[in-house]
């Protein structure tokens, strides 16, 4: 066969079809978009699917794409069998219902033979057993032998997925030959082993299934192929695994260059090498479409494989960091088809970098509490480790369960896994009870635990901020059928305007009243069932039960909480404009003081970024666009394109907030409360941007009054510093450049008038001089700046050659100590270094210095005295 390389078939795939009148489309992004059915795009059609369900109108009716895909199903075969990668490129040509069958085949077949000029001999397909129309094409139109036809079951080669399009599939195979087989005598193709190869997936979505079970033939039926990019490789490449295909050999060849290892050596050895060059090829990928470490969905599935990875670097002998240098030849390999490897090149590396650093850490603890526990195992002939060793393992030191059960496994041991996962419920369990629900009655929510309400609060705050309605319950202590003034307590009513703290928006606050008594809301808390506490306080009066009662939210908080909300929805899709659709939500907060919105960005934000952020909301608020809530299905919501947190588990129906007409310019899922039009927001400001914890970052801003307020306050602070200056804002600048150039001017001035002095000084010093074994030693305390310190030691030194010198001094809150020795002194034993390390303690500070010069910095002034003593003391013992 003739020789191709992986990046060569990758255009000569999309070249045929576009030939056929496809549209060509770069691959789109691991991450679904508005598809939470899928953590990462595992094949060429997943990106489609709003094209085949009719959701959306494809840009035409024949497309053709490369797709970068990740399979963790396939994750345990990485390594071990010759053709599954958990990354891999799917080549794929698609059609919404315009050519079918005939067509569909007809390409495949002409691509496989005439293009790529594969001998036919070497061709296999297999169809649906029902699907005669398939094979009869195959045969006749295409003068495939029946011998080569294989009819295969429902499993195999029916396409379906729960309710709704499917359809029968044909699959090309291509026998590598016997050299590859498993040797037994019923291998063929559809065996487990490597010797026929599935190469190409043809589905025929011609059916739509229905609830009933039925099975309607579809008016516009589909195709949908898909052909593993690496797995053709090796058949043009006559190599062994999609690992030796020329692209990936690179990455494979650097494994074992870093280890030292070679390769087809050794079979364990080889899975490892094998495993890390997948491993890599995965994390690179995802990095490079926004996806972050992390405990959950994506972002665990990236640290999952990151740290097998490491684990099997370190198992066959690398030492130290190594997946960063592998990365770079991904990199270097595929970046012809995936420019954002090359642009997001250094981002990727320090992605995966931080990650390595962070599990080496987790490993080395973790690693040395399990080899002891294995050594247990092994001197007790045990082979399971039982569960609360491994839930500890993983709750205290952080490390992975699945990494435990391999290093086990290597050993020919396992872990108890139901034991696990007891220990992790019990875990659940506790943090439940201890998270509780704070009320005043300074326990936890188990005083609500007799609380006995059938039916949920109803909430009325979206329309409306006053309500009336009836106490069915009040809990102090216990259940009460009264509460009076002065007492705290919890009341429960039918239906309330009042907000409990949810998704992120804090409670709102106000009064329940009646003729006879008021009872201040200080918080709300929503219990299990959707029933609201309303904590607070009676103020005057008494409530019973029964009581018809008037319930207020206070408008004003409310108010800004509603803006400081709308404003969050805003800067969240302004940041996803800004910085990328990475972005997503990691929490938020919103009060009536401020919002704050937590989300997954790498890299500190640059001030650039911020203001265009900053800019884009202003503009939305500006703009006066109306806010929208409806109540619709999720399908429908995701089908808007509604942004919903990742991992939240969403009931049938969903509230989805937009901001803006036709095409809303935010579409979210939340149940909070909203403006009902953006300019409500009045302005809108960015206080500050952190980071949080590793590639989620923290933006704090405010809104309306509170950006007015933020102002004034600094306004003021700059009228007062002009006061203070005697200047006006317009020559504010100027006046302080004066003052500081006065100010540089006068220090001058000053240093030489204390030099001057410290001269005047030295008489008196040397004058006190204590003689000690044929050195005079002299202390003093001085308040000079370091340089004129020395200036006076040097002095001293120049008068008497024969001395120790050993000066302190404070300059504001900063103490300075400085010894010098003569040479004479130096050889008589005197070592400033020691002296001055030894005497700094007691002016709460270290430093140190040679013999014949040391200094040092303090911060206690009252230590200076004792610390001259023990210089000169130290400095006697020393004179021999
Ligand atoms: P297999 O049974 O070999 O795992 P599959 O039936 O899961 O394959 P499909 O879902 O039909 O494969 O995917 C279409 C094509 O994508 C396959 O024909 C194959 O060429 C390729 N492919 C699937 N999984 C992988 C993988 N893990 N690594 C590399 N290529 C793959
Ligand atoms: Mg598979």
């Amino acid at each position: 066969m003739k020789y191709y390389g992986l990046n060569e078939l990758r255009e000569k795939f999309l070249k045929f079809f576009e030939s056929k009148e496809h549209l060509r489309k770069g691959s789109f992004s691991l991450v679904p978009s508005n598809d939470k059915s899928l953590l990462l795009i595992n094949s060429g059609m997943a990106p489609l699917k709003p094209y085949f369900t009719g959701a959306e109108v494809p840009p035409k009716k024949r497309m053709t794409t490369c797709q970068k895909c990740i399979r963790t199903g396939d994750i345990e075969n990485v390594g071990k069998t010759a053709r599954h990668g958990t990354f891999f490129e799917m080549l794929g040509n698609f059609s919404f219902g315009d050519y079918f069958k005939e067509e569909a085949i007809s390409w495949a077949w002409e691509f496989f033979t005439k293009e790529l000029e594969i001998p036919e001999e070497l061709l296999y397909v297999s169809v649906y057993e029902d699907d005669h129309e398939a094979a009869k094409i195959w045969h006749e139109q295409e003068g495939v032998p029946k011998e080569r036809i294989v009819y295969m079951g429902k499993e195999d080669n029916f396409w379906e997925h729960g309710v709704g399009p499917c359809g029968p599939c044909s699959e090309i195979y291509i026998d590598r030959g016997e050299k590859y087989g498993c040797g037994s005598h019923d291998c063929k193709v559809g065996c487990e082993c490597d010797r026929f190869v599935e190469v190409w997936n043809l589905v025929f979505t011609q059916f739509e299934l229905k609830e009933s079970g039925e099975y309607v033939p579809l008016d516009f039926p589909n195709i949908d192929t898909g052909m593993g990019l690496e797995r053709l490789a090796v058949m043009m490449q006559g190599v062994d695994s999609i690992f030796d295909v020329d692209t990936i050999v690179a990455v494979e060849d650097k494994v074992c260059e870093l280890s030292g290892e070679k390769y087809k050596v050794d079979d364990e050895t080889d899975v490892s090498i094998r495993l890390i060059t997948d491993h890599v090829r995965s994390i690179t990928f995802m990095a490079s479409d926004g996806i972050m470490p992390s405990n959950e969905g994506r972002g665990y599935v990236f640290r999952r494989l990151l740290r097998r990875a490491s684990h099997h670097g370190k198992k066959i002998g690398i030492e130290g960091k190594f997946l960063t240098d592998l990365v770079d030849v991904v990199i270097e390999t595929s970046k012809g088809a995936y420019s954002e490897l090359e642009e997001k090149k250094e981002y990727i590396k320090s992605v995966i970098s931080m990650e390595e650093d962070r599990f080496a850490k987790t490993i080395d603890n973790g690693m040395n509490i399990l080899l002891s526990h294995i050594k247990d195992l092994k001197e007790n002939n045990k082979k399971v480790l039982d569960g609360e060793k491994v839930f500890v393992l993983h709750d205290t030191y952080g490390f992975p369960v699945d990494l435990t059960r391999e290093i086990l496994e290597e050993k020919g041991m396992d872990i108890d896994l139901e034991g696990y996962k007891e220990n992790m419920e019990i875990q659940r369990e506790r943090a439940r009870k201890a998270r509780g629900v704070d009320t005043y009655m300074g326990n936890d929510g188990s005083v609500y635990d007799g609380l006995n309400i059938s039916e949920n609060t109803v909430f009325e705050g979206y329309e409306k901020l006053e309500s009336s309605s009836e106490i069915i319950s009040i809990i102090t202590d216990e259940e009460v059928s009264a509460i009076s003034a002065g007492q705290k307590g919890s009341v429960f009513v039918k239906n309330t305007p009042f907000y409990a703290t949810s998704g992120g928006q804090i409670a709102d606050t106000g009064l329940i009243k009646n003729e006879n008594a008021v009872f201040e809301v200080h918080d709300v808390k929503k219990l299990a069932g959707g029933i609201f506490a309303h904590i607070g306080e009676v103020k005057s009066g008494s409530f019973n039960l029964g009581d018809k009662v008037n319930l207020s939210v206070k408008e004003s908080d409310r108010r800004k909480i509603m803006a400081n909300h709308s404003a969050t929805h805003l800067l969240q899709q302004a940041l996803r404009d800004v910085l990328g659709k990475h972005v997503e939500q990691a929490g938020s907060s919103v009060n009536a003081d401020r919002l704050r919105f937590d989300f997954t960005h790498f890299n500190s934000m640059t001030k650039e970024e911020l203001e265009k952020a900053e800019n884009i909301v202003n503009e939305k608020v500006m703009a006066a666009l109306p806010v929208k809530y409806e109540v619709l299905p999720i399908e429908e919501a995701k089908k808007r394109g509604a942004m919903a947190l990742f991992g939240e588990k969403y009931g049938k129906e969903v509230r989805v907030i937009s901001m803006g007409n036709e095409k809303p310019y935010s579409v979210e899922l939340c149940g909070g409360t909203h403006v009902s039009n953006t300019s409500a927001i009045g302005v809108f400001k960015l206080i500050s941007e952190s980071g949080i914890a590793a590639g989620v970052r923290r933006i704090e801003a405010i809104t309306g009054q509170a950006v007015i307020d933020y102002y004034k306050q600094k306004e003021e602070l700059l009228t007062k510093v002009c006061k203070e200056l005697k200047t006006d804002e317009n020559s504010l600048i100027l006046k302080v450049g004066q003052v500081l150039d006065e100010n540089k001017s006068l220090r001058k001035v000053l240093d030489e008038i204390k030099a001057k002095e410290a001269i005047g000084e030295l008489d008196e010093i040397l004058k006190n001089g204590e003689e000690h074994g044929g050195v005079s030693l002299y202390k003093a305390r001085l308040d000079l700046d370091f340089k004129s310190l020395e200036q006076l030691a040097d002095n001293i030194i120049a008068k008497n050659e024969n001395s120790f010198v050993v000066l302190c001094s404070a300059d504001g809150g900063k103490v300075n100590l400085l010894s010098i020795a003569s040479k004479n002194a130096v050889d008589k034993g005197i070592d400033c270094g020691k002296i001055i390390r030894e005497s700094a303690k007691l002016v709460g500070g270290g430093g140190g210095g040679r013999k014949n010069i040391a200094r040092a910095g303090g911060k206690n002034e009252a230590g200076i005295e004792s610390a001259l003593d023990k210089a000169i003391n130290i400095a006697k013992e020393m004179i021999n």
